[in-house]
């Protein structure tokens, strides 16, 4: 696990197969995302890396609620009663009222293409076939700062999920893309802006960036690759071009 220091106060943590975000305001913090349920401790660990302890994180922002984003949130939310936040559209997903998520057999269909099957047996051991339905998840306004450590603007991005959110932090330019823009993944030859695999989009994944071409911010915190700097409109962009040659 690396924790990239992308701002004073704003950090990419690089799981084997999944990131998350930590974002600080003095000695508080704010989670974005909490990797695969058997990421949980170096997710504590990424937050003693920087310096802090894992009762001082404030809330939990879910990007979305797919098994690599919300594994830990039972974990902290039981050690240390850490509010779990999402957009109202995404909180029935995180307490699996319904699930938009690759299934196994989806996965087994692919397992013949570049990285898929040792990526699957990795998330397996990790915990990806684990129930993690989180109901006390609480919804949040979109489009204003939320009272969290680095005020971070909910900007709805439908299309991986219904209700699939990034997050802005509006002092460091930076956005947490969750799955709606990527900059790799384990099954994906190429690096750079890119939309995952249709197996793993539940919606209009293209018409998802678009909510994210005019934000004010040059640095992509993306959910799976590493941090991309630039104007983010070319990241959208790149991300538009890469997905017309995407195969599957
Ligand atoms: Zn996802
Ligand atoms: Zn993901």
């Amino acid at each position: 696990m690396d924790v990239i220091t992308v701002d004073s106060d704003v950090f990419l943590c690089r799981g084997r197969d999944v990131n998350w975000v930590l974002l600080r305001e003095g000695t508080d913090l704010t989670l974005v995302d909490t990797g695969y349920p058997g990421y949980a401790e170096q997710v504590e660990e990424s937050v003693r890396r920087i310096g802090g302890r894992p009762e001082d994180v404030r809330g939990i922002l879910v990007t979305h609620g797919h098994v690599d984003h919300i594994g830990g949130l039972a974990h902290f939310h039981d050690a240390f009663g850490t509010p779990v936040f999402a957009h109202p559209a995404e909180v029935p997903h995180v307490r699996r009222d319904h699930l938009e998520q690759a299934t196994p057999i989806q996965v087994a269909r692919n397992s013949h293409r570049r990285g898929v099957l040792p990526w699957s047996l990795r998330i397996m051991r990790a915990g990806a076939l684990q129930d993690v339905a989180f109901a006390d998840v609480q919804p949040v306004p979109a489009d204003e700062p939320l009272d969290l450590p680095g005020r971070p603007v909910p900007v709805p991005t439908p299309g991986h999920t219904t209700g699939h959110t990034a997050y802005l932090v509006p002092s460091a330019g930076a956005v947490a893309t969750g799955d709606g823009l990527c900059t790799g993944h384990a099954t994906s030859p190429t690096a750079g802006p890119q939309l995952l695999p249709k197996m793993f989009q539940h919606g209009d994944d293209v018409a998802g960036l678009s909510p994210l071409d005019g934000l004010d911010a040059d640095t992509v915190l993306p959910g799976h690759g590493a941090v991309h700097r630039g104007p983010i409109g070319e990241a959208v962009r790149a991300a538009r071009e890469a997905a017309t040659r995407r195969k599957w």
